[in-house]
């Protein structure tokens, strides 16, 4: 078990790490429960289909021993969940149940639903609380902690937002039994880019470790889960909103990842995850390129990224653009800065830094070069 502490003044909260805590749960966020309980209401949880089929009965059953109803709102899996449509009914939903400033609502799945219902709840009343109990890897380690809340529409990914921190994130590792190999993986490119990005020596300890923390053996996953997430909570509180270059480097990945995605048409071609994976090799070659990082870091980041059966060329994408289209899908990444963009680099192995002189007419042709690696049979590493 561990409890990591989200040091945000006047928002502090934890996130608690530990096998089996969905059977306790009752326990565990009882200080959110009972003023549901006091007053005899039900406690409104959020899942989609696959979540709720899989834990809702047994949550409903350890709820109802301590006494406690739950009510469900449940979304359809996938991106489709964060829309307005969706939104409005959820708030709706909350609205009716008499949901109040100083309640709280429970989010159980994945990114999608932790996004939807954090969004949620900072518009309705202003701001309620909620708790999240994330359940792939993703969240877990990246988008359950932090307080970015987003929902999407037809302009673009998570453009319409808060930040709003949740009150408590309840990990429990046993959950992943059930989440697809491909969301597993999918999951462990961001507990990667922890080790790239800041912690040198838990990149190392991946390299080593990686296969266990993918297979869920349950002292390397909860190990990976609680490195990530101490790593996110310190830049997190160094820097909430992101207004320092500090909770950027936690986008490691993203920007090639974000142009890959969209030329995916943000679909099950490439999860979000293996974008992230792609950008991260993407980003550690374009240092070497600039010099900054040695060649062999390059090829060792792309290696640990392959083992893990994650993308690691983008040639093998098999995508019909070149390189100067993928740069234009940057220009509208939310990060854009009007003409630039700041680029996350490496400087070694577990050191990310914001590069803001980045050509990105070179950009366009290092992606070119990449683009072409496996067409002409050279794709290194
Ligand atoms: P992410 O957390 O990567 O943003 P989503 O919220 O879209 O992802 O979840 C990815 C998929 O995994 C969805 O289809 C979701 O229903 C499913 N899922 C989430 N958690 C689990 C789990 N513990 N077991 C099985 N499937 C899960
Ligand atoms: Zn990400």
């Amino acid at each position: 078990m561990a409890v990591i502490p989200v040091a945000l003044a006047g928002r502090a909260y934890e996130v608690v790490i530990e096998q089996g805590l969905l059977d306790h749960i009752a326990s565990r966020a009882e200080p959110y429960l009972a003023p549901y309980n006091r007053t005899g209401r039900a406690v409104p949880f959020v899942a989609d289909t696959n979540t709720h089929a899989i834990f809702a009965g047994d949550l409903n059953d350890r709820l109802a021993s301590a006494g406690i109803k739950a009510e469900w709102f449940v979304v359809e899996p996938g991106e489709d969940a964060k829309t307005w449509r969706v939104l409005e009914r959820l708030c709706d939903w909350l609205l009716a149940l008499g949901v109040t400033r100083k309640d709280h609502v429970f989010a159980l799945g994945g990114g999608v639903v932790g996004d939807l219902v954090g969004f949620a709840c900072a518009i309705l009343k202003r701001g309620v609380g909620f708790v999240q109990i994330p359940t792939t890897l993703l969240a877990q380690v990246d988008s359950s902690v932090g307080g970015k809340t987003a929902i999407n529409t037809a302009a673009g990914k998570n453009l319409i937002g808060a930040f709003h921190q949740p009150s408590l994130v309840l990990i429990d590792p046993l959950v992943l039994a059930t989440l697809p190999d491909r969301e597993m993986r999918a999951g462990y490119a961001e507990v990667l880019k922890y080790g790239l990005l800041g912690d040198a020596a838990f990149f190392a300890w991946l390299e080593a470790n990686g296969e266990k923390v993918l297979a869920r053996e349950p002292a390397a996953l909860e190990h990976a889960i609680a490195s990530s997430i101490a790593m996110k909570a310190r830049i997190v509180a160094e820097d909430e909103r992101e207004t320092l270059d500090r909770r950027a480097l936690l986008n490691l990945g993203h920007t090639f990842g974000h142009a890959l995605e969209a030329e995916t048409g943000f679909s099950d071609r490439l999860l979000h995850g293996e974008a992230v994976a792609l950008g991260m090799v993407l980003a550690a070659r374009y240092s070497a390129r600039r010099g900054e990082l040695s060649a062999d870091d390059a090829a060792r980041a792309a290696r640990a990224i392959a083992a893990a059966g994650l993308p690691s060329e983008i040639a093998a994408l098999g995508l019909a653009c070149n390189g100067a289209a993928l740069v234009d899908h940057m220009r509208h990444d939310k990060k854009a800065e009007g003409t630039t963009l700041p680029f996350l680099l490496l400087k070694a192995l577990g050191e990310a830094y914001v590069a803001r002189d980045v050509d990105l007419s070179d950009i366009a042709a290092f992606l070119d070069a990449e683009l072409a690696a496996g067409k002409a049979g050279s794709g290194a590493v």
